[in-house]
Formats: C-alpha cells, sequence, structure tokens
C-alpha cells in the first residue's frame, strides 16, 4: 500500500525519551524528565480522588458534545458555548483545524522554528508550508504578513512560543491581526497561556469580538498537568467552530478526560501553586545561566530555551546519563542550545551543578 506521496518525506513523531527507558540503559533508579513541558507537580488531588468514580460505566459512549465541560468553559471565558470545540489535546484541534482548510492548492504559514504539529498536518492535507524564521526567538509578524497571497488560509502564531518561550504582546497582535485579509484563519495557540505574567499580553478571547477569522487554542496538558488523558480546546467564531465541529470525530474526547477537566479547572489552588513554585526556580534558573554567561530567549512560559558553547545533543547526552532528560536544541531546529522545562526546585539545583561541571570541566578536555 502506498500512502500520499508527502509520506515518503515524513516520519512519526519522536517523543522525548521515556523514563522505563533511560532508567534501564544508564542503570539508574531516579529519573527527572524535563523535555516535554509537564507540570513536575502532577496535578490536582482532586482529580486523583475522583479517578476511580469516573471509571463507572466506561462501556457507555461520552457525551460527545461535553456539555458539562462546555458550560463551565463558556461561562469562564464569557463566549457562547457552540464557540468552543473539544479535542483529544490541543493536538487534535491542530489536525482538525488542518482538515477543514487545507487542501492541495493552499497554504499555511508558520514560524521556524515553532511547534511542530502544525507543519506536520499541513503536508498531510496537501498544502504548501512558507516558514519564516524568527527574530531572537520572536514570531516576525511582517514578515508572516508578507509571505501571504492569494491560496493562503491559515496562519499559525504559537504564543508563547514552544521552542522559544517568546510570547506576542498585545500591541503586536492588534497591529497584525488589523493587517491580516479576514478570510485568512489566525490560529493562536496558548498552550503555555496560565504561565504568561508579563502585563501586555494580548486578551485574545476579548479579541474573538473583533475578529471572526480567529481561533484560540488552549489545553490541560501543562499548566494543569493533565497531558496523559488528552484534552485540550478551541475557541473562535461560530462559523468557524460549527465547521470544525463537523470535522471532529463524534466522541473524540473521554468521560474521564472531560470530568477530569471540569474537578482541574475549580481547584485553583493547585494551579496557583504550579505557577508560583515555576516561577520562583524559572527565576532561579535563570540567574545561574547569567552567572554562566549563558544567553536564553525571553520566556513567559514553564521551560527555557538556552544557548550553548557546545552542541545540545552533548549536554542533553550528559545529562541524560545523570537521570536528566530534557530536549536538544537539534530536534528543534536549532542544534547549539537545550530546552529545560522548570521542574521541582531541588532537582533544578542538582540540574545546575550538573551543567555547570559539564560546561566549566568536561567540554574543556573533550
Ligand atoms: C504541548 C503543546 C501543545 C499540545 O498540547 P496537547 O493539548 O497535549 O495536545 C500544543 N501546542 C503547543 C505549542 C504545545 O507546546
Amino acid at each position: 500500500m502506498q500512502a500520499k506521496n508527502i509520506f515518503n518525506q515524513m516520519s512519526p513523531y519522536t517523543p522525548g525519551k521515556q523514563i522505563e527507558d533511560v532508567k534501564k540503559e544508564y542503570n539508574l533508579t531516579r529519573i527527572v524528565k524535563l523535555a516535554s513541558n509537564e507540570n513536575p507537580f502532577g496535578f490536582s488531588d482532586n482529580v486523583k480522588q475522583a479517578i476511580v468514580d469516573l471509571t463507572k460505566n466506561l462501556e457507555i459512549y461520552p457525551d460527545g458534545y461535553a456539555t458539562e465541560l462546555r458550560q463551565l468553559l463558556s461561562d469562564r471565558l464569557e463566549v457562547d458555548p457552540d464557540q468552543l470545540v473539544f479535542g483529544c489535546g490541543s493536538d487534535e484541534i491542530v489536525d482538525i483545524i488542518c482538515r477543514t482548510y487545507l487542501e492541495s492548492g493552499t497554504n499555511t504559514i508558520i514560524a521556524k522554528p515553532t511547534f511542530p504539529q502544525y507543519k506536520h498536518n499541513a503536508l498531510i492535507q496537501g498544502a504548501e508550508v512558507k516558514e519564516v524564521p524568527l527574530i531572537n526567538g520572536y514570531h516576525d509578524l511582517q514578515g508572516m504578513l508578507d509571505q501571504v497571497d492569494e491560496q493562503t488560509k491559515i496562519i499559525w502564531l504559537c504564543t508563547p512560543n514552544n521552542p522559544t518561550g517568546c510570547m506576542i504582546n498585545s500591541t503586536s497582535l492588534s497591529t497584525f491581526m488589523q493587517q491580516c485579509p479576514s478570510d485568512i484563519l489566525v490560529v493562536v495557540d496558548e498552550a503555555y497561556y496560565e504561565y504568561i505574567t508579563a502585563d501586555n499580553a494580548p486578551n485574545t478571547i476579548a479579541a474573538l469580538k473583533d475578529y471572526t477569522n480567529l481561533i484560540v487554542l488552549r489545553t490541560f496538558s501543562k499548566a494543569y498537568g493533565l497531558a496523559g488523558l488528552r484534552i485540550g480546546y478551541g475557541v473562535a467564531n461560530v462559523v468557524v467552530s460549527n465547521a470544525l465541529n463537523v470535522a471532529r470525530g463524534p466522541f473524540n474526547t473521554t468521560k474521564v478526560a472531560q470530568k477530569s477537566a471540569i474537578i482541574a479547572l475549580q481547584d485553583e489552588e493547585f494551579l496557583h501553586y504550579s505557577l508560583e513554585e515555576t516561577k520562583k526556580n524559572k527565576a532561579d534558573l535563570l540567574s545561574f545561566f547569567d552567572e554562566m554567561e549563558l544567553k536564553y530567549y525571553d520566556s513567559e512560559t514553564n521551560f527555557v530555551f538556552v544557548t550553548l558553547p557546545v552542541s545540545g545533543d552533548s549536554l542533553f547526552e550528559h545529562l541524560l546519563s545523570k537521570g536528566f532528560i530534557i530536549r536538544s536544541g537539534e530536534a528543534l531546529g536549532h542544534p547549539n542550545g537545550v530546552r529545560i522545562t522548570i521542574g521541582k526546585k531541588e532537582d533544578m539545583k542538582e540540574l545546575q551543578e550538573h551543567i555547570r561541571t559539564f560546561l566549566t570541566v568536561d567540554s574543556k578536555e573533550n
């Protein structure tokens, strides 16, 4: 069987190293995973307590409309319930958007580097992907607008951007939206929304009133710590959300995920704790980088991309042998750097010592 031609140039997603594999390979008992921006503080205890109950009646299909979660979020965000679309992670919303709007002969514009799923799914739909290099980790919004032509259907803005962590501010986003033709869908992926501390962040949900061509993506995978349950959502004008709801599978989010998301949204204490710890541990990591004279991108997220005097792969390998999994920039299109998720305080201290040793001793021996 021959898949579509484009599959010849594509391969399945290679995830960050799995904990069990690293334990075996390096004969370690404890692993700290700082590779995929998951929440090191876990998730709400209330979800943990509810989960046994949630597994009742698994023989029954979930509510395909996710009525209860939809109602709660529409109240919170002050949007119409029908403006929401839920997915098996926001990853699935990316796929649904591509299936709904892209086909051969169309094109889409993304930053480089950015979250790889935009390109991946666009290529599968036969669209051309135009990549516009970041400037100091930030989207080149004017450069992206300059790439617009008659065939452009979607522009992807990952903000804060993965893997750099840089955020598009309120003024820049307004200017961009005013200039962008209204028949081009603008996807603003806010997977790290909860981590933003800058005071000039855009209010993208409020902007939905002004722009019918805007969709905002959010997820329960990062700050809410529910990556393993797979649930995320998009918010858009009903013309867009209705189309996406046609394209999505009828039962694409599980009842355990829907209910856990509701409980997680109501546990403000856990969210607050995670955000505060992350903020402190990030500030500490950044002062360590300053002391080491390492340059890093501005980050409004729970990760930092730092550039190195050595290859990202070499630091990655070194830390792996010590039981720390980070993400080398190699796979992210940025060889001399690594992306590190902000972890727990003690783990980050130990990580810093390993990095210090590697850069001051090991690199000179090599
Ligand atoms: C993690 C991440 C997602 C995917 O989140 P899921 O909801 O787990 O699919 C989407 N966008 C960006 C930029 C991410 O970093």
